[in-house]
């Protein structure tokens, strides 16, 4: 349910925001290797207009990642969907993100996992992002304003935890909130400051890492910015 404040038209959008730029997103994605039919349907019914500030608006659906003040980003379609499809080929009842940011990626991770849990550093950002979600009605989505290298302990465990911002080695809070058989995605550097995208499967005491394509993500800093 969307809340009575969020005017029709601008949820809707027009023009450059339109459903029909929307789906020239969605079939850009399908041609990009996007597969999976519930994340397609998502991305291409859901407002990334309304995540970014209004002189950028018009550039949403385009095929790159843009500006949302405090030096970070909103990822670009491609990014945003293959992690979605990362994450819900899990099947997860429980998912962590790190790094809500504009709350792009929040808002389509609710609409396709049962809980949801998302925790950003930048206050600006937590609260912009919180209020956009409530307004678009995700409202299962809990967000927390903390340094998310140490998860949501009080939550944990996870089946599938997220990291929107690059780390260069694995937190390993982040690892031990993992449930037994959980998953971790996230951008990762190597030696060469070279980022990847990769997947670390948990068995136990085990994690076994799996590197995936090459990435360009901000970097996943400590601390909080009030
Ligand atoms: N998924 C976001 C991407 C935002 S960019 C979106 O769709 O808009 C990555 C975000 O991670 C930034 O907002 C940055 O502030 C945040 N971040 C970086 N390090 C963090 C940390 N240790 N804890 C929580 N958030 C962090």
């Amino acid at each position: 349910m969307h809340s009575p404040d969020l005017r029709p038209d601008l949820l809707q959008g027009v023009g450059m925001t339109s459903q029909r730029t929307r789906d020239r997103m969605v079939a850009r994605l399908a041609d990009q290797g996007i597969r999976d039919p519930r994340v397609l349907e998502v991305m291409a019914r859901e407002p990334r207009h309304l995540f970014l500030d209004e002189a950028l608006a018009h550039r949403a659906y385009e095929d790159t990642a843009l500006p949302i003040g405090h030096g970070q980003t909103l990822s670009q379609p491609w990014m945003v969907a293959r992690m979605t499809e990362l994450v819900i080929q899990e099947r997860p009842a429980r998912v962590l993100e790190i790094g809500t940011g504009s709350g792009y990626q929040t808002l389509v991770l609710s609409r396709l996992v049962s809980e949801l849990w998302s925790v950003e550093r930048i206050n600006a950002l937590h609260r912009r992002a919180g209020q956009r979600l409530r307004q678009l009605g995700a409202h299962q989505a809990r967000l927390r304003l903390a340094d998310g290298g140490h998860g949501w302990p009080e939550a944990a465990p996870f089946d599938v935890i997220l990291l929107t911002a690059c780390a260069s080695e694995l937190p390993a809070p982040l690892l031990a909130q993992l449930g037994e058989e959980g998953v971790l995605i996230t951008p990762l550097a190597d030696a060469r400051g070279r980022q990847w995208l990769t997947r670390v499967q948990r068995q136990g005491s085990q994690f076994e890492q799996q590197r995936l394509e090459s990435v360009r993500f901000v970097p996943l800093l400590e601390g909080v910015i009030r």
